[in-house]
C-alpha cells in the first residue's frame, strides 16, 4: 500500500526525522493563505508547491515549484489543479491531482539519496544511499551502480551504529554531519521495521548551506515515498487509515472491498480462479494457448489477475463478474475453481446469480461474452448441476474438462 508524500513526511516527523513543515490544500482559493503560513513559519519567503499523487517524478513534470509571493503559489497551485501530471512512474493519459503539500522551502548544498527496502537477493532488509540523489536516481543506479552504498540490515539488530557511520563518511560527510545523518538512517531503518514498511525512501535527504544557526548546515528530508506490506495492516490502524482509495485504479479498490484480489491487464481473457497460484498457472496456460491464434505478433492474452481467495461467498464471486466485465476489453471468460476449502457450488451460484444481475450496455440482462467454466474439487456434483439447470439462461457458456482444455476454448471462443 503507497500512502502520499505528506503521510509520509508526518510518519517521518514523528519518528523523530528532520522534515520541513507544511500543510496540504484541496483548492486554489487556499493556496495565498497556505503561502503566507509557511512563509511566516519560517521566516523566508522561499516556499514549495508540490503535488500530491501516488507517483515521482513530479519534479521534471512541473510538480514540484519553488514560490516566492502569495501570487506565485496561486499560479503553481492552479498549474497542478487543471491539468493531469505524466511522468514515467504514471499512465501515459498521467494522474489527476486532488491535493498539494504546501511546505517551507529549504536552500540546497547537496541532494543524497537515502531509502531502506527489502532485498530478496540476500534476503534481508537494506540500506541504500547515494551521494547523487535528487531526481536522476533511476539512472544513477543503471549506469554508475558503484555510487550506489548498500548495507545489509542484521534481522535481529537491524542498522548497527558502524553501518550508518561507513555510510555517512561514505556520503562524504563531515563534522556534525555525519551524526546528523547516523541519527537520521537509524530512526529510519527503526520506522521501516517497526511500521512493516515495503519501502522507505527519502530522496533527496538534503544538506543545506552553513550558517550561523548550522555552522556545518543541516540536514533534512524533503520528499518521502513509503510503501507498506499489506498483510502486515492488521496490526497497523494508524497506518491502514492513511489509504486513500481515489489514487488506486477503481476496479482494483472495489475487488478488495470484497476480499478478492484484481490485477488490470491488457489482454482479452478474464480471468476467475481460486487461489493465487493457481491463477497464476491459469495465466500461464491462457498465454501459452493464446499463442497459437497469434496475429500481428502477438496471440490472446488474459486481461486480469483474480483471485477470489478460499472462502468467498457467492456475492463475492457475482461481484468478481461485475469487475472483470466492467473491463471493456473482456471478450471471454474463464473460470478455473479447484475446489478445496472453498465449493463449487457456491461459485456456480455465485455464476449463476452474475448473469442474472450483469446489465449489457443494451439494457438486457445475461452474459454477452463466451464464459467457459472448469470446476473440479469439493461439491463439484451440486455444482455442475447448478450450471446445467441454468443453460438456457446462460447460453454462452461452456464447460471444460481440465484446464488445457478450458485455456483452448476460450481462446478459440474469442479467437
Ligand atoms: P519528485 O520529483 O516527485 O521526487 O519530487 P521531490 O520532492 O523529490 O522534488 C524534486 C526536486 O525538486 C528535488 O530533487 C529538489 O531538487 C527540488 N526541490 C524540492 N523541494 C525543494 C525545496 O524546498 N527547495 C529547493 N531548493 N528545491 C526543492
Ligand atoms: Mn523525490
Amino acid at each position: 500500500m503507497k500512502i502520499h508524500e505528506y503521510q509520509a513526511r508526518e510518519l517521518c516527523r514523528g519518528a523523530g526525522l528532520p522534515v520541513p513543515s507544511g500543510r496540504v490544500i484541496q483548492s486554489i482559493e487556499e493556496a495565498a493563505g497556505a503561502y503566507k503560513e509557511a512563509a511566516a513559519g519560517q521566516g523566508s519567503p522561499l516556499v514549495v508547491i508540490k503535488a500530491q499523487v501516488h507517483a515521482g517524478g513530479r519534479g521534471k513534470a512541473g510538480f514540484v515549484k519553488l514560490v516566492k509571493s502569495p501570487a506565485e503559489a496561486e499560479a503553481a497551485a492552479r498549474f497542478m489543479f487543471t491539468n493531469r501530471m505524466v511522468s514515467n512512474q504514471t499512465p501515459p493519459e498521467g494522474l489527476e491531482v486532488k491535493k498539494l503539500l504546501v511546505a517551507a522551502g529549504v536552500e540546497i548544498e547537496k541532494e543524497f539519496y537515502l531509502a531502506i527496502t527489502t532485498d530478496r537477493g540476500t534476503r534481508r532488509n537494506v540500506l541504500i544511499a547515494s551521494r547523487e540523489g535528487g531526481v536522476e536516481i533511476e539512472t544513477v543506479a543503471h549506469e554508475r551502480p558503484e555510487a550506489i552504498l548498500k548495507e545489509p540490515l542484521h534481522p535481529l539488530l537491524g542498522l548497527q551504529p558502524f553501518q550508518a557511520r561507513r555510510v555517512a563518511f561514505g556520503l562524504g560527510l563531515v563534522g556534525k554531519q555525519v551524526n546528523q545523518a547516523v541519527a537520521i538512517m537509524t530512526r529510519l531503518a527503526e520506522l521501516f521495521v517497526a511500521k512493516d514498511c515495503t519501502l522507505a525512501e527519502i530522496n533527496p535527504l538534503v544538506l543545506t548551506p552553513k550558517s550561523t544557526d548550522h555552522p556545518d548546515g543541516q540536514l533534512l528530508a524533503i520528499d518521502a515515498k513509503f510503501s507498506f506490506d499489506e498483510n502486515a495492516l492488521f496490526r497497523h490502524k494508524d497506518v491502514a487509515a492513511l489509504f486513500d482509495a481515489s489514487e488506486e485504479n477503481p476496479a482494483e479498490a472495489r475487488a478488495r472491498t470484497f476480499g478478492l484480489t484484481y490485477i488490470a491487464l491488457d489482454g482479452s481473457i478474464g480471468c476467475l480462479v481460486n487461489g493465487a497460484g493457481l491463477a497464476m498457472a491459469t495465466m500461464d496456460i491462457v498465454k501459452l494457448e493464446g499463442e497459437r491464434f497469434a496475429k500481428g505478433g502477438k496471440g490472446i492474452e488474459p486481461a486480469n489477475f483474480l483471485d477470489v481467495g478460499g472462502g468467498a461467498t457467492e456475492e463475492a464471486v457475482t461481484e468478481a463478474f461485475q469487475i472483470i466485465l466492467s473491463d471493456p476489453q473482456v471478450k471471454g471468460v474463464l473460470v478455473n475453481i479447484f475446489g478445496g476449502i472453498m465449493r463449487c457450488d457456491v461459485i456456480a451460484q455465485g455464476i449463476v446469480n452474475a448473469a442474472r444481475k450483469h446489465r449489457n450496455p443494451d439494457g438486457s440482462t445475461g452474459f454477452k461474452v463466451p464464459l467457459v467454466v472448469r470446476l473440479e474439487g469439493t461439491n463439484v456434483e451440486a455444482g455442475r448441476k447448478l450450471l446445467e439447470a441454468a443453460k438456457s439462461e446462460i447460453p454462452t457458456m461452456q464447460a471444460a474438462t481440465d484446464l488445457t482444455d478450458a485455456a483452448r476454448k476460450v481462446c478459440a471462443a474469442v479467437a
